[in-house]
């Protein structure tokens, strides 16, 4: 099985070192997995860059290898107005595999924190979300899939603890959607949505729309930061792409690879 969104302490909000969670690969048994810390610029001064250079990459990356489990190195570009085509830049020093586009904040706020949920119902604060990941892909090229397209549901303040739901979100969901399928980009499916909202970052009902649409790439990921959570529900997930698609992705030299399940 195969783990394609990981942090290890070279991200801001993880301090485990990536040999550990390789070595919980191994365990598991995973073929293939992919470390893809954060690079996430901020809207405004008020919040601080969370981003690495090529000196940390090889520091925290240059020793770890395995015999059973295929490394691949990705980041987790942070989708901003401000920061169209930087992804690019990072490319030419990082040669990644793979690069997850992430919405984090919206409307100058960070999702993750109880500003951008004050003052409106949690339906609004999720439109608002959506609103903003709906402009951001349509403004930026170069990544290859789009990380848990609906995250604000998971994160620690919103106030209800309620999923971000298809049917409810439908109009603004099916434009993301269009929009990557028009680009090429992939979706990821995010497990770290099932022990917080119970469900699948997206879950079933978004990939059914996604593929209706023409969509074909998609990946799985545990977005674990530590290494308990590498793999979680992985199986499960890539069971359940493969009974939209036939198969589950990963990337090569942002190329993917596709795995009949
Ligand atoms: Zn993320
Ligand atoms: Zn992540």
């Amino acid at each position: 099985m195969f783990d394609f969104h990981m942090h290890s302490r070279l991200s801001h909000d993880s301090v485990t070192d990536p040999a550990a969670m390789v070595k919980a690969a191994e365990r598991l048994g995973l073929i293939e997995i992919c470390f893809t810390d954060h690079f996430d610029r901020t809207p405004n001064e008020r919040w601080t860059d969370h981003i690495f250079t090529k000196e940390e990459y090889d520091a925290v990356y240059g020793n770890i290898a395995s015999r059973s489990v295929k490394i691949r190195r990705g980041v987790e570009f942070g989708l901003l107005d401000s920061n169209v085509g930087e992804n690019y830049d990072i490319e030419k020093w990082l040669s990644p595999d793979f690069v997850i586009g992430s919405v984090h904040y919206a409307e100058g706020e960070e999702v993750y924190q109880k500003p951008f949920w004050e003052g409106r119902s949690v339906k609004e604060s999720f439109t608002a979300y959506l609103l903003e990941e709906l402009k951001l892909v349509r403004l930026h090229r170069g990544f290859d899939v789009l990380g848990h397209l609906n995250y604000a549901c998971k994160t620690p303040n919103n106030p209800s603890g309620e999923p971000l739901l298809y049917p409810i979100h439908k109009d603004i969901i099916d434009e993301i959607l269009k929009t990557i399928v028009d680009k090429g980009i992939g979706l990821e499916v995010n497990t770290s949505g099932k022990d917080k909202v119970g469900m699948f970052l997206p879950d079933k009902d978004i990939l059914l729309r996604y593929r209706e649409l023409g969509g074909e790439i998609v990946t799985v990921g545990s977005d674990s930061h530590d290494d308990k959570r590498v793999g979680q529900y992985a199986r499960e997930a890539a069971g359940l792409v493969g009974s939209v698609f036939g198969y589950v992705c990963t990337f090569e030299a942002r190329c993917p690879i596709y795995h009949k399940i």
